[in-house]
């Protein structure tokens, strides 16, 4: 049996971890972690300011590198997210954000989508007559994905390598699954590539799956690491939906 994702699920599965040289030690002032600190060392670095001339909070010195769109300093902070529960329609859209990403996704070719699950267009969810036509579409297609993995089996049974042989069936098999098939991918970015596109799909005119993922990451980014996300403003939109909007556009 199926399952039917409403949200996505995020884990959070990778951080900075930032090792202070002692040659140059810096005045730190205030709450932060590993990954704002790392990148306060380096906006430093550019000015040799490790005395912390101005006193300032490491929060409040990121506040000023955003607000002066020296963004690049952001960059040496990487944060890895496992994201579940996202359909391949989100995914071909968030893989567009090409400068400072890195994927690894799950494999149509070589997983068994037998029993893959779905996940249920925001606009569908709650609907019951809706949700009806859904379901009963993605059930049929699941179950001609079953069929034609075993015909296709049958037909290259002449390939000796049944490894090989399961995915040449899978790979022709899965044309038949929906945009809504459930996959995971583990997604890398740098605090400022984070920025570029949480600002684009978390906007109003993003479409409704990927702007309700781009929520709940910037939601665990805030907590992660303030100094970096903290001028993003959720909000409730026209469309009753939750959006963000940024203070300091493309850093
Ligand atoms: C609401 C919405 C609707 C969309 N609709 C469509 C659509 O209908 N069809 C479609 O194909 N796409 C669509 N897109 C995707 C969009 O065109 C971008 O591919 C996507 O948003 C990634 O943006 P990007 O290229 O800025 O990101 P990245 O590739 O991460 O680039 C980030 C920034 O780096 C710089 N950069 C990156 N690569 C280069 C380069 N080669 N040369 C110069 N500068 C570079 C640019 O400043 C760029 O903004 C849509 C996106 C959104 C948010």
């Amino acid at each position: 049996m199926a399952k039917f994702y409403t949200e996505p699920v995020l884990t959070l599965i990778s951080r900075p971890s930032f090792s202070a040289p002692e040659h140059l030690p810096v005045d730190w002032i205030g709450d932060s972690t590993d990954g704002e600190r790392l990148a306060e060392f380096a906006g430093r670095l550019c000015y040799m300011s490790q005395h912390n001339p101005a006193k300032r909070q490491t929060r409040e010195y990121l506040e000023n590198i955003k607000k002066q769109g020296h963004g690049s300093v952001l960059e040496h902070a990487n944060y890895s997210i496992l994201l579940e529960g996202v359909s391949r329609s989100l995914t071909h859209e968030l893989v567009r954000h090409r400068a400072g990403f890195a994927y690894s996704q799950l494999s149509q070719r070589y997983v068994d989508e037998s029993e893959a699950n779905f996940v249920v267009p925001p606009a569908v969810v709650g609907d019951e007559m809706l949700m009806e036509t859904w379901r009963t579409q993605v059930e049929v297609a699941q179950a001609a994905y079953v069929g034609l993995v075993a015909e296709l089996m049958e037909r290259y049974s002449w390939v000796a390598d049944k490894v090989h042989r399961r995915k040449m069936a899978r790979e022709a098999a899965r044309a038949v699954l929906p945009n809504a098939t459930e996959t995971k991918i583990v997604v890398t970015a740098n605090a400022r590539a984070w920025r570029t596109m949480l600002e684009l799909r978390s906007s109003e005119g993003a479409e409704l799956e990927i702007r309700r993922m781009a929520v709940e990451v910037l939601r665990l980014l805030q907590r992660e690491a303030p100094g970096f996300f903290s001028d993003f403003e959720v909000y409730v939109a026209a469309d009753r939906r939750e959006a963000a909007r940024i203070s300091y556009h493309k850093v």
